[in-house]
């Protein structure tokens, strides 16, 4: 590969439904560039970009893949380096999209002439708004039966709005796809079956379109340059270069969003959208950082000359090397064992052995200029979303926030070799892929891991077993329920024991009293006149504490209960630590079954957000879940927000249910709110669960 300046790099992310073309299209594009002699499908698991077993069994992208080429664009002669990132189009792998566009400086959105719009087009649309992305349009597979160009660009225009401005039309449709009209230079391009073109005249049948179009277009283009406006009024029709200049403004500003017509599968138009993405397309200089310098927020261009400063925008583990870190570099220049530091940690990295990363290929480099995105292996300190810098300059990138995992299993390793590896080998996966989380449910006892999906954590666990060699069975995610008492009581503890020589006595006399929720158990000592001498009482609090923690009446922690110890009494010689401490347990039981003990359920706080269509529905369903609505909002874009309170229990599989009411279309966050009183009815049914389940239960 050559070196490219920084103005001749363009970081492309192809993104949209899965199953709408874009490994395919990466395959087209790198064996149109010569860097693969015949491209791999899909099918056989023998492309570029889907290279991991999980993929390949699965037939579709489940983390981002990065392939660079050299491209000579033909329109100025021209040679670029293109950074082609292919995402995910499967909604549980969000996260690798999120990662794509923290570092792509386009987004080619992908869309099958056959399919239109779909959820995931949607969806890929969307993030790249949040991102502030440029964005083109790619309708692929043109070539197949029922592919329509126009009913797709017609869609486009509906769903997202204006600024669709279509460079090319096609030259027949489905199987006789088989060229492109090229509309700013009012050209026909006919393909071979080689991927390559020759010029012709326009077919009779598009020229009134064409003309139609491309006057169409060029008042749209020159409508956001005053300058060009003025002399296309007065009759001076611009270049096709000036325009394309004026155009590229316009996209890097998020203004126009060209579309391009072409088929991944014959090649036709592949060359096309690599021209245009090397002529329309922002280079990394375009589009300058925003960087934290302490509370100060400052841009930063990409200026190969200026301190090294990187993104670490993805890590990956790969089979010969270890952990490779996907960098972006964001101004400078680095060099072979240069020495950054990780700027959240201080912790100082040396870049050996730096690479360039194409499917799983290592293309060694000695440096890596601004805007190109570079590979290095063995960082120890530096997970996904890190900022490199030099140790004078300790500013942060503001990555993308990942979003928070709303599906959770609990993981139950296999062997005690299984068990002795999970911690470490569940760090590395996070390491990887910041959309799984894992923690620790004190409570419960178990660990769970959470991410976007039931697909996204059975491909986590696939890789848990492949890479580290970890093998895990998974459980549903245990409540973490408490009991508390309703009411006042008071009891008496006992023990006497008079078993040949030495006894065992205690008499312990408790009250205990509901006290306000969330502040836990309270231990209060009101002993008077030595009913129970000073040096026992600690036994007795560790007694209550140990009940408390065991469980109660119903078998879940004792929470929000003031406990008193108000009277005993103690023998000389039969009295122990011993003695109290059952004594004090057997004191607490009795009184809270006196009490009246209650079930507590942890009650969730969940944001949900669905198209305006789906929310009778989403109503309907958190109202059966037992939720509480406490209101709703409208949005942008014909989606409403609803916010209500719904009991944890009820929402454990929400992310699978919401996706299947709503096509997909639904969103949510949930966060632990606040502990209630579980209905009376329920209990039965809880504690059954909770035994069946092996909670910690008594
Ligand atoms: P991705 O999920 O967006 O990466 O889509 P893939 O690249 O995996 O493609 C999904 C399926 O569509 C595969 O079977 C491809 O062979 C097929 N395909 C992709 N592009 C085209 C195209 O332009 N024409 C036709 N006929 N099939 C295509």
């Amino acid at each position: 590969m050559t070196q490219p300046s920084t103005e001749r790099i363009r970081n492309v992310a192809l993104v949209g439904h899965n199953g709408a073309g874009k490994t395919t299209l990466a395959e087209a594009l790198l064996a149109r560039a010569g860097v693969v002699t015949r491209p791999g499908s899909v099918e056989d698991g023998t492309t570029v970009c889907d290279i991991e077993p999980e993929e390949v069994k699965r037939g579709m992208s489940l983390s981002l893949a990065v392939a660079p080429f050299d491209w000579l664009c033909e329109d100025d002669g021209e040679t670029y380096k293109i950074n082609l990132i292919d995402t995910p189009g499967y909604v549980d792998f969000g996260g690798d999209v999120d990662a794509a566009l923290s570092v792509a400086d386009l987004a080619v959105l992908v869309v099958s002439a056959v399919d239109g719009i779909e959820v995931g087009t949607e969806s890929a649309w969307q993030k790249c708004v949040d991102a502030g992305l440029p964005r083109l349009v790619f309708i692929n597979k043109e070539d197949k039966p029922r592919a329509d160009f126009h009913r797709v660009l017609q869609q486009l225009r509906d769903t997202f709005g204006s600024g669709f401005v279509p460079l090319e039309l096609p030259l027949g449709e489905e199987e006789s796809f088989h060229g492109i009209a090229d509309v700013l230079s009012q050209r026909g391009l006919e393909y071979e079956p080689d991927g390559r073109h020759h010029v012709t005249d326009l077919p009779n049948d598009v020229t009134d379109e064409e003309y139609r179009v491309h006057d169409e277009i060029v008042e749209e283009i020159v409508a956001g340059d005053d300058e060009q406006l003025e002399r296309y009024l007065s009759g001076d029709v611009p270049t096709t270069a000036e325009l394309e200049r004026t155009l590229a403004q316009e996209v890097l500003a998020e203004l126009e969003f060209p579309v391009l017509v072409g088929s991944a599968a014959t090649g036709i138009g592949v060359d096309r959208l690599a021209d245009f993405i090397c002529e329309i397309g922002p280079s990394p200089a375009d589009r300058p950082v925003t960087v934290a310098a302490g509370p100060e927020e400052v841009p930063v261009t990409a200026d190969a000359g200026a301190d090294p400063l990187a993104f670490v925008f993805r890590s990956l583990a790969d089979q010969f090397v270890g952990q490779v870190s996907l960098f972006k570099v964001v101004s400078g220049t680095i060099k072979n064992d240069d020495r950054l530091v990780n700027t959240a940690s201080g912790t100082e990295e040396r870049l050996h052995g730096l690479f360039h990363l194409r499917g799983k290929e290592h293309l060694t480099t000695d440096r890596v200029v601004a805007g190109d995105i570079g590979a290095v292996a063995k960082l120890a300190a530096t997970p996904t979303g890190s900022t490199l810098a030099p140790r004078h300059r300790p500013v942060k990138i503001a990555g993308a926030e990942p979003a928070a995992p709303s599906y959770g299993l609990a993981l139950r390793p296999v062997t005690q070799a299984d068990d002795d590896k999970l911690s470490a080998a569940l760090h590395r996966l996070c390491a990887e892929d910041p959309a799984l989380h894992v923690a620790r449910h004190e409570e419960t006892g178990q660990t769970v891991l959470s991410g976007a999906g039931d697909t996204h954590l059975a491909v986590a666990l696939e890789r848990l077993a492949r890479k580290f060699g970890v093998h895990v069975e998974t459980d549903p995610v245990r409540v973490p329920y408490r009991e508390t008492i309703n009411g006042s009581a008071e009891a008496e503890g006992k023990v006497k024991k008079q078993s040949g020589g030495h006894g065992q006595y205690a008499v312990v006399n408790l009250r205990v009293a509901p006290t306000e929720r969330g502040s836990g158990v309270e231990f209060v000592d009101s002993i008077v006149g030595g009913a129970i001498p000073r040096n026992y009482l600690p036994a007795v609090q560790r007694g209550i504490e140990e009940t408390v923690a065991a469980g109660g009446i119903h078998g879940f922690p004792v929470v929000d209960v003031r406990v008193e110890c108000f009277d005993g009494k103690y023998h000389s010689v039969d009295s122990s630590d011993m003695a109290f401490r059952t004594a004090a347990g057997v004191g607490l039981k009795e009184a809270l079954q006196k009490a009246g003990s209650v079930v507590l359920e942890p009650v969730s706080r969940v944001t949900v957000r669905v198209p305006s269509a789906a929310q009778g529905d989403v109503l309907g369903d958190l109202n059966a879940r037992r939720g509480r609505v406490s209101g709703t909002d409208v949005l942008v874009g014909g989606r409403h927000e609803i916010q209500a309170l719904v009991p944890a229990a009820e929402i454990q599989r929400y992310a699978l249910d919401l996706r299947s009411m709503t096509g997909g279309r639904g969103t949510f966050e949930s966060v632990h709110d606040h502990y209630d009183v579980l209905p009376a009815h329920l209990t039965e049914q809880v504690k059954r669960e909770a035994s069946a389940s092996g909670a910690r239960h008594h």
